[in-house]
């Protein structure tokens, strides 16, 4: 999704607003709000109009003050340049007050100013809520759409009397206008960007905790009774974040906001932070611990935004990763600080390194620093970079540095730019002041060029020879080269272990490890963001008996197989020697490598057909019924959570490998939850998986029946899963009309995912898709890329010049998803090359 971003012309730059005034009056019968901004604005230099950010919005009129009294501007609307232009009864300078009038629909687009469902009994009812990134405040009022625009905002809104209003401040003003109306003022705002304004107008139910800062959980009506644990974790991620940043929490009360509808997962709007239902209520025997330690995540997530993008916000879109990165990395931290024993820093390894470096391998990619300011591409493409692997570039640099450090420089950061907007510059400039190293080069290597390198090692006598060069699945010429910290530990004769850091600033390098040395572990912890391959196989397979042993900890043992995978993937060695380097973790039993050996094989077995994917099923069967039968089948509250994180993971593709131990320890729990009896949620998804690969017709239709009559967001998303993972070719084509005509919009993506990695429901995806890309196409843009993504790497293999030939069409006549439709047709060639590579 391409979106203009403003600031465009000299008029624009020099016209900076002071202040909003905003009253709204929005129609939740007819889902329309009238509007009236007034503007105050000053300008450096004398202009004969303003030109401001407005999208479908009717303007009536449009004022300006001069001597004392309102006079009435003609105006111009721009529909493609997302422009209304006022035009001045003359040449203004200094202080300039607009005041517009105008109208804007409630929309159903989850974007700007819209309207979410919510059943009460069993009418439809609905609330308005905003949505406003990247670029959508202007869907709601008349502004200078940019981040580096801030402004302080009085919001004040008009309702019926029973509803409740929400935004950014609490309420100043409450007034009766004794006609079944009322009008809600709210405080004004500290000095902040459009993106981040919120209004919420609707039966909204708190909870609230009255601690230093008021917090305070919003619901549906009715809904409060899931809002506890949130509540209480957003207490603490509140407390830790102003322990850590040294800055206090800058507003009187923090709201945290259940929304039916929406598109992606929450919204840290400055002090009325948005969410999905299920990703804030906790739902007692429903919500999984998976589904609990991700609540979370996203409270850490969206709480540290509230400094990092709300506090010191981005000069301009390009520098969003400063967001998005820190908020991911402080997502986990949070976590991880107050609940060390659900090995949350493993987790990130998985779920945000490994992500970023399989998305960052594409030639297809983009830097963290997305070149160009005025437009910005936030979509499936971007966001593995800027959120996930910028997250995995912070915790390098706070590897380099020292933890220590790392805060002291943030804290300086956050101190020198409140209230205002920062560049990448500012944070280096923090960091390599407190810690005296060079920071700024080697962060300038890691951000503003796409990619990460493979570090290749090879071993002569006493030295140990270092290169780089940019890791692709695809070959690609390069001659990129990244300022690398690197860690090694070397395993010497005497059963004695040193560790060795250097940093690798040039393409190749050599360092000593003595003559005693016979083993040699590179990327010693995995805190860099790089692969390493081993030039001798036999250096490979003498690290493995140190990971057979133990000797090596769990990251590192994660970190070998995973980089050999990657290896497979790009065509440098063959699936069979990582089936039988893993011969090696016989007797693993930590979570990390567990769940990476099982998504690697998983895919494997995705990609291949015939013999080989048989092989793989039979060693991905026997492989994961051991870890099985070790941590057990059933459940047990004094288990680790990351166990019960596996065990639902692992459950779905063992099954799928055909184990008829899992196969029938599903089969009854899942008679069982057809039966009307409860079954302990962390094994709640899976079963229903499992369920459905095994149903028939009354499966789906006690699956549509428990959807509908759900009154849990957790469960009905384990719904949309097991809804996508049928096994019975009849049903999944009922499955794919029902997606489109009973699933809400907000969920429909989620059964497709789960169709696209689904072998019984995969050779009818792509015909699928296109028959009905006109239907697909109308969904959130994220969601039509998400779709696309999942599809196309897999369900194209075998159809790959048919597949190439209706993109070049679709991409000639339409601008839509077009990042993502070139990465996932790259991701088809490396699938597609694997598929016959092994088949030689
Ligand atoms: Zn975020």
């Amino acid at each position: 999704m391409f979106t203009d971003k403003g600031v465009r012309g000299t008029n624009m730059n020099d016209v900076n607003p002071i202040n909003y005034k905003i009253r709204l009056e929005p129609d939740l019968r007819t889902f329309e709000f009238s509007g009236c901004t007034e503007i105050l604005v000053e300008t450096s230099k004398p202009v004969n109009e303003v030109t401001l950010n407005a999208v479908r919005l009717a303007f009536w009129e449009c004022k300006v003050r001069l001597d004392g009294e309102l006079a009435e501007c003609p105006f111009y609307v721009d529909t493609r340049k997302q422009e209304v232009r006022v035009c001045l009864p003359k040449e203004m300078s200094g202080r300039i007050f607009l005041k517009i009038s105008y109208m804007g629909e409630i929309n159903d687009r989850m974007a700007g100013f819209y309207r979410s469902r919510y059943g009460a009994e069993g009418a439809s009812k609905y609330a308005a809520v905003t949505q406003f990134e990247e670029s959508d405040a202007r869907r709601a009022f008349p502004c200078f759409d940019h981040p580096a625009k801030k402004a302080t905002f009085d919001v004040e809104m008009l309702l019926d009397e029973n509803l409740v209003a929400i935004s950014n401040g609490p309420i100043a003003k409450e007034e009766d206008l004794g006609d079944g109306r009322k009008v809600v003022r709210f405080q004004q705002t500290p000095k902040m960007s459009t993106y981040l304004l919120f209004f919420g107008v609707g039966e909204f139910d708190f909870i609230l905790d009255a601690g230093e800062t008021l917090i305070r959980v919003g619901t549906m009506p009715g809904m409060t009774k899931h809002a506890r644990f949130g509540l209480e974790f957003a207490r603490k991620a509140l407390e830790f974040c102003e322990d850590y940043y040294g800055v206090k929490y800058p507003l009187p009360k923090l709201d945290l906001i259940a929304i039916p509808d929406f598109a992606a997962g929450a919204m840290e709007n400055w002090g009325a932070i948005t969410f999905r239902e299920n990703l804030l209520l906790h739902y007692a025997d429903i919500t999984s611990r998976a589904g609990e330690q991700r609540i979370c995540e996203v409270i850490a997530h969206e709480i540290a935004h509230q400094w990092f993008g709300n506090l010191v916000t981005p000069s301009n879109w390009k520098y969003l990763w400063l967001n998005e990165s820190f908020a991911t990395y402080f997502g986990y931290g949070v976590v991880a600080h107050y609940y060390p024993e659900w090995d949350l820093w493993d987790q990130f390894l998985h779920g945000q390194t490994d992500t970023a470096l399989a998305r960052d391998a594409l030639k297809e990619t983009v830097p963290i620093e997305i070149p160009g300011g005025e437009h910005v591409v936030i979509n499936a493409s971007t966001v593995p970079i800027i959120y996930n692997k910028g997250g995995s570039i912070l915790r390098q640099v706070a590897g380099y540095i020292g933890e220590n450090i790392f805060r002291e420089g943030l804290r300086l950061y956050l101190k020198n730019h409140k209230y205002a907007c920062a560049s990448s510059r500012n944070l280096w400039e923090a960091l390599e002041g407190v810690s005296e190293k060079p920071v700024t080069t080697m962060m300038e290597s890691w951000i503003e060029q796409p990619g990460f390198p493979l570090v290749e090692v090879t071993r002569d006598a006493n030295k140990l020879l270092l290169t780089q060069a940019r890791f692709t699945y695809l070959p690609d010429e390069s001659d990129q080269v990244w300022v690398v910290p690197v860690t090694i530990k070397v395993f010497c004769n005497s059963s004695d272990s040193k560790t060795i850091t250097t940093l690798l600033d040039s393409k190749d390098t050599s360092i000593d490890i003595g003559g005693e040395a016979i083993a040699y572990k590179v990327n010693f912890g995995q805190a860099g963001f790089y692969r390493v391959r081993y030039h001798e196989k036999s250096d490979l397979w003498e690290l493995g008996k140190r990971l057979l042993s133990k000797e090596l900890p769990p990251v590192d043992r994660w970190g070998l197989q995973n980089d050999l995978y990657a290896l497979v993937r790009r065509g440098d060695t063959s699936v069979d020697d990582y089936l039988d380097f893993l011969s090696n973790y016989e007797h693993e039993d930590a979570f990390l490598p567990l769940m990476s050996i099982a998504g690697n094989l998983f895919q494997a077995y995705l990609v291949m057909e015939g013999a080989r994917r048989d092989k793989v099923a039979s060693i991905g069967k026997s492989f994961l019924e051991k870890v099985l039968s070790h941590i057990g089948y059933e459940p047990e509250q004094d288990r680790r959570y990351t166990t019960s994180i596996l065990r639902d993971q692992t459950m779905v593709h063992a099954a799928m490998y055909g184990s008829e131990d899992v196969q029938e320890f599903a089969r009854d729990k899942f008679s069982s939850l057809m039966g009307g009896q409860s079954i302990h949620p962390d094994i709640m998804r899976s079963v229903m998986q499992i369920g459905a690969l095994n149903g028939n017709l009354e499966t789906f239709k006690w699956f549509d029946k428990r959807l509908k009559s759900s009154e849990s967001e957790h469960e009905r998303m384990n719904i949309l899963m097991a809804l996508g993972s049928f096994g019975d070719r009849a049903l999944i084509e009922k499955i794919q009309q029902y997606v489109l005509s009973k699933v809400p919009d907000r969920n429909k993506f989620i059964p497709i995912q789960y169709m696209a990695s689904n072998p019984h429901a995969m050779p009818s995806m792509w015909h699928w898709y296109v028959s009905h890309v006109a239907t697909l196409e109308q969904f959130h843009p994220i969601h039509y890329e998400r779709i696309i993504e999942a599809i196309v790497p897999v369900c194209g293999i075998g159809k790959e010049e048919q597949v190439k030939a209706f993109f070049e069409d679709y991409m000639r006549r339409k601008d839509k998803a077009r990042d993502v439709i070139k990465l996932s047709l790259e991701k088809l060639e490396i699938n597609s090359r694997m598929r016959v590579s092994c088949e030689v």
